[in-house]
């Protein structure tokens, strides 16, 4: 398995590997990528009784999906009120309730398919770090409103006896949401796409391909593959293969670090198995693993791939500013993942052209997304539904280049800016 060096993969379960592709071969569906976009469509596809083939260019899981977070949560990379701006009130609305139903498809198929090894633990509280007055209660109204979903509202003193700092003001605590070790989940997928008759292939980067006629060809150094239909599901590791989605497209790098095992001291800060975000548009998360013994913390973006080490010292300063008791908790292992983004922050999930399907971009919230995204695209091979055209307004668009990799880093550097100077302020106490 090539699997970068973290704690997922110091801990998976299952290690089975998947020899590459030979020869010429023929399928229903052929899936690039070996992340969660491309197994849930391999997965729901395999149901309907298609025989799909999934080529994966390194080991399942490689990518975003074997390293994140684990955070699975309703939402997109997208601000709401972005979505709203560009769709209008009603399509926002109808896009928010999908993003939903991709929670529900993840606690589901764990609970179907009996995945204990993906842990998943509930609870996911979202925190303020100025203090926000009634801001969050009123969000607390206005979800059961507008969606029929609970939140729990948590004022200070609530929220400071299970996350001991005095950064924090209100929180907000969603139960259905949960966290989960995505590498265990994403290979117990792979298995039940196999034991339905799917086949997945490990180092068997595409590398050409032709769609022009109704059969598709991939190429692979060493094989050939012909099908129907053709998903590309490569995320941020897309390479030139197919133009229109190279193009539309920024490659983003994001930071994890787990600590080493002190569940004493660590309980000491953080005294809640729920997952953990602050609410700045630049912003840390964090939840403990491992029955508690260690500290996952994740954070900050870069457009251009850093040294994890390095970044592991930012977030270590960002932890111990946010709870001072953990400043001789050692860091032991820290990694890096690219993520996909669009200019607008939303998926790419459509079609091409006939039989030749994207579902990609799903940012740095990716759990609940990607298990959309391959149910619609799936839907729409099946001919079972045309939801996928509601990502239409979402298109691929043309990101800039290098041009708008340096503004995707200068708009980054500037949320940062104003997420200090927010906080100043309320340090200074003037409520935002
Ligand atoms: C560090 C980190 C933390 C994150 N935390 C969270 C979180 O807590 N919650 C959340 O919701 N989201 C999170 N995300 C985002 C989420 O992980 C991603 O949005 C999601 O996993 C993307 O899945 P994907 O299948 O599109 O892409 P990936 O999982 O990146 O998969 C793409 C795959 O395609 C393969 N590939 C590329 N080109 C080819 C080719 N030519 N031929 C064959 N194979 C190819 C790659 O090898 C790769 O395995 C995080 C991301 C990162 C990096």
């Amino acid at each position: 398995m090539t699997y970068p060096d973290t704690y997922y993969s110091r801990t998976v379960t299952d290690r089975k590997t998947r020899p590459p592709l030979s020869g010429e071969a023929e399928c229903d569906i052929a899936i690039v990528g070996g992340g969660l976009a491309a197994l849930t469509t391999a997965l729901q596809l395999a149901r309907a009784g298609r025989f799909v083939a999934v080529l994966e260019a390194k080991t399942i899981g490689f990518g975003a999906s074997g390293r994140n977070g684990g955070f699975v949560t309703p939402g997109f990379s997208a601000r709401s009120e972005a979505v709203s701006a560009s769709v209008g009130a009603d399509a926002a609305r109808a896009l928010h309730h999908l993003s939903i139903e991709g929670v529900d498809f993840v606690r589901d198929i764990i609970d179907e398919l009996a995945i204990a090894d993906a842990r998943p633990r509930p609870g996911l509280i979202s925190v303020l770090r100025y203090d926000g007055g009634d801001a969050f209660r009123r969000y607390v109204e206005e979800t059961a409103r507008d969606y029929g979903y609970e939140l729990e509202y948590l004022e200070t003193a609530a929220l400071r006896s299970v996350l001991r700092s005095q950064r924090y003001y209100q929180g907000l605590r969603d139960a259905k949401a949960f966290h989960i070790h995505p590498l265990n989940y994403l290979r117990a997928v792979a298995h039940e796409v196999e034991r339905l008759g799917g086949r997945i292939f490990e180092a068997s980067e595409v590398i050409d391909c032709d769609l022009s006629g109704p059969q598709k060809k991939l190429r692979t150094v060493q094989a050939s593959l012909r099908a129907q239909h053709v998903v590309f599901a490569t995320g941020g590791y897309t390479g030139p293969v197919l133009k229109r989605l190279r193009r539309a497209y920024l490659p983003i790098a994001t930071y994890v670090m787990v600590s080493e095992a002190a569940p004493d001291l660590i309980a000491q800060a953080v005294a809640t198995t729920d997952a953990v975000g602050d609410n700045r548009r630049a912003g840390d998360y964090y939840r403990v693993v491992d029955d508690g013994k260690r500290l996952l913390w994740g954070g900050r973006i870069t457009t251009r791939a850093a040294a994890p080490a390095v970044l592991a010292r930012e977030l270590r300063r960002e932890m111990v500013g946010t709870y001072p008791q953990l400043a001789g908790l050692r860091t032991e292992l820290a990694w890096s993942g690219l993520m996909s983004y669009a200019r607008h922050q939303m998926p790419q999930i459509g079609q091409l052209q006939p039989g030749v399907w994207y579902c990609t971009a799903f940012g740095g919230h990716g759990l609940n997304t990607t298990a959309i995204g391959g149910k619609l695209v799936a839907e729409g091979i099946l001919g079972v539904s045309d939801r996928y055209r509601m990502f239409a307004p979402f298109g691929l668009d043309w990101t800039g280049g290098a041009i708008g990799l340096a503004a995707a880093q200068l708009t980054y550097w500037k949320l940062q800016a104003q997420d200090w100077w927010r906080e100043r302020r309320a340090g200074e106490g003037v409520t935002t």
